[in-house]
C-alpha cells in the first residue's frame, strides 16, 4: 500500500488549528486542514471582533517565530502594560506593571479573527478541505483515514483533533473528559469608558464573577462580564442604557461613566480537561484538550503553548525517523503538556471559587478584607505565569526571534 498523502492532519482552523498548521507546514510536514467554516476575514473596515484574547509574551514569540506576528500588529491590537485587580471600592487592590518583569508589556489584546486570517493567508502548501466537517474516523496500523461530510477521505500519518471544546476527533476515539460547567456566562461587548484605559487590563472581582475592561487600540475597551447564568440573561435583556448603567456601577466607575456599547454576547463557561490527549496516530491540542474559566486570558495561550511543545516532538520524532504517529512519541507530547495545563485548571478553578458566592466562610472571609489579599497573590503568581508563559526550558518556537 502506498504512502498516506499527509503527514499530519489538523481538524479545525480555528486559531489553534490554523496556527499549528502553519508551523508543521514550515516543519517540512505535509500537512492537510479539515475546517467546518469559511473563515470570516478580519478587516480594519469593519467593528472589532466581538472575540479578543490577551495574547502573552511568549505566544507572541511563537507568532513571531512562524512569521506571524508582522501581519497581527499590522491589523489593531493593543498592548496592555499593567493590571489592576479589585473587590471591594476602596478595597485591597493589586496593582502590577510590566516592568515588575522588566518587559515592555505584559501581553497585547487581539482579535480572534486577526490571528485566524493571519494564519491562514501564511499557509502556502497545507491542502485545505473547507467547509468540510469530520464525521468519521478509523486508525490503521499505519494510517488514519478521516471522513467528512463532503465525502471526501483524507490519510495520514497523525490526525491532531483542533475542533474545540467539542472535538469530533475526542468523541470518535472514545477519549473521555472530566469537567464541569460553572453556571455562568461571559457577555462580551466593545464599551466605551470615560476614562482612558491607559494601557490598563481592569479586573473587579464581584460575587456574581469578575467583570473586565481590556484596553483596545482605538481607545474603547473590549468587556469581559463574567456573571451566574440568571444575571447573565437579565444583562441580555436590558436596553443598553440600563447595562451601561449596570456595567458602571459593577466596575466601580473605574473607568468613569460606560457611555456606550456596541453588540453585545454571551458564552457559557466550563471547565474541561481530556483525561488523555494521544492514543496511537490521533492527538489533541487547545480547547479540544482542554477549557477553563476565561478570568485569567489563558485559553488561546494554553493551546499556542502545547503547539510548540507538539511540533518540537513531531520534528525531533521525523529527524530521527520515528514514526510520529507512534503512541510513545506522541507521549513526549502529553506528558508535559497535560501537567503544565492541569496545573493551570486547578490555579483558575482555585481563584474562581475561592471569589464565587455571597454566602459562607469565603464571603466572611472577604468581608474582612482578608480573601482578597490571600487570592491576589496565586493571581498575581498567574499574571506572571501568564506574561512568561513557560517554565523550564522553552522549546525552540516559544524562543524570542533570533535569540
Ligand atoms: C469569553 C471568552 C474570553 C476568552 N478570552 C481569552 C483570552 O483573553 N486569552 C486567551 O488565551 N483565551 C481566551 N479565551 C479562550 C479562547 O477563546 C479559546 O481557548 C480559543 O478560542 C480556543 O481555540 P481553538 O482553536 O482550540 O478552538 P476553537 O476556537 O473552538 O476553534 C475550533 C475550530 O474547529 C472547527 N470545527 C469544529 N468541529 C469541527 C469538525 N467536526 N470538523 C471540522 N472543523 C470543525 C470550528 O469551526 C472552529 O473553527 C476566552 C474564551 C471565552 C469564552
Amino acid at each position: 500500500m502506498s504512502a498516506p498523502r499527509h503527514d499530519v492532519a489538523v481538524v479545525g482552523g480555528g486559531m489553534v488549528g490554523a496556527v499549528l498548521s502553519v508551523a508543521l507546514e514550515q516543519a517540512g510536514f505535509k500537512v492537510a486542514l479539515i475546517e467546518a467554516r469559511e473563515p470570516a476575514p478580519w478587516s480594519a473596515n469593519d467593528d472589532y471582533d466581538l472575540r479578543v484574547s490577551a495574547v502573552s509574551p511568549a505566544s507572541r514569540n511563537l507568532l513571531a517565530n512562524l512569521g506571524l506576528w508582522d501581519a497581527v500588529a499590522a491589523g489593531r491590537i493593543s498592548p496592555y502594560r499593567g493590571m489592576r485587580v479589585w473587590e471591594r471600592p476602596g478595597g485591597p487592590r493589586l496593582d502590577f506593571e510590566h516592568s515588575a518583569l522588566g518587559l515592555p508589556e505584559l501581553g497585547h489584546i487581539i482579535e480572534n479573527n486577526l490571528i485566524v486570517t493571519a494564519a491562514w493567508n501564511r499557509m502556502a502548501a497545507v491542502r485545505r478541505y473547507c467547509p468540510a466537517l469530520l464525521e468519521a474516523l478509523t486508525v490503521e496500523s499505519d494510517r488514519v483515514q478521516l471522513f467528512l461530510d463532503s465525502g471526501e477521505t483524507v490519510e495520514a500519518r497523525l490526525a491532531i483533533g483542533a475542533e474545540g471544546a467539542r472535538s469530533k476527533v475526542r468523541d470518535l476515539a472514545g477519549m473521555a473528559t472530566r469537567g464541569w460547567a460553572y453556571g455562568q456566562r461571559c457577555t462580551v461587548g466593545t464599551v466605551t469608558t470615560e476614562r482612558s484605559h491607559q494601557a490598563i487590563a481592569w479586573q473587579r472581582f464581584l460575587p456574581t464573577g469578575p467583570v473586565a475592561f481590556l484596553p483596545l487600540a482605538d481607545g474603547r475597551c473590549s468587556l469581559a462580564w463574567h456573571a451566574d447564568d440568571a444575571l447573565a440573561h437579565t444583562l441580555s435583556a436590558l436596553d443598553d442604557s440600563t447595562f451601561l448603567d449596570r456595567l458602571t456601577e459593577a466596575s466601580d466607575a473605574a473607568l468613569g461613566q460606560v457611555t456606550a456599547v456596541a453588540a453585545r454576547a454571551a458564552f457559557p463557561l466550563q471547565l474541561q480537561h481530556a483525561q488523555e490527549y494521544v492514543r496511537p496516530r490521533l492527538a489533541l491540542i487547545g480547547d479540544a484538550a482542554h477549557v477553563l474559566h476565561p478570568m485569567a486570558g489563558q485559553g488561546v495561550n494554553l493551546g499556542l503553548m502545547d503547539i510548540a511543545t507538539l511540533v518540537d516532538v513531531l520534528t525531533r520524532a521525523r529527524d530521527k525517523s520515528q514514526d510520529i504517529g507512534a503512541l510513545r512519541v506522541l507521549k513526549r507530547y502529553q506528558r508535559p503538556r497535560r501537567a503544565e495545563n492541569a496545573l493551570m485548571l486547578g490555579a483558575v478553578d482555585g481563584i474562581q471559587k475561592l471569589f464565587a458566592g455571597s454566602t459562607g466562610l469565603l464571603a466572611e472571609l472577604r468581608n474582612q478584607g482578608m480573601a482578597s489579599l490571600n487570592a491576589l497573590s496565586p493571581l498575581k503568581q498567574l499574571m506572571i505565569q501568564q506574561a512568561t508563559g513557560f517554565s523550564g526550558s522553552p522549546p525552540p518556537l516559544l524562543r524570542p526571534p533570533g535569540g
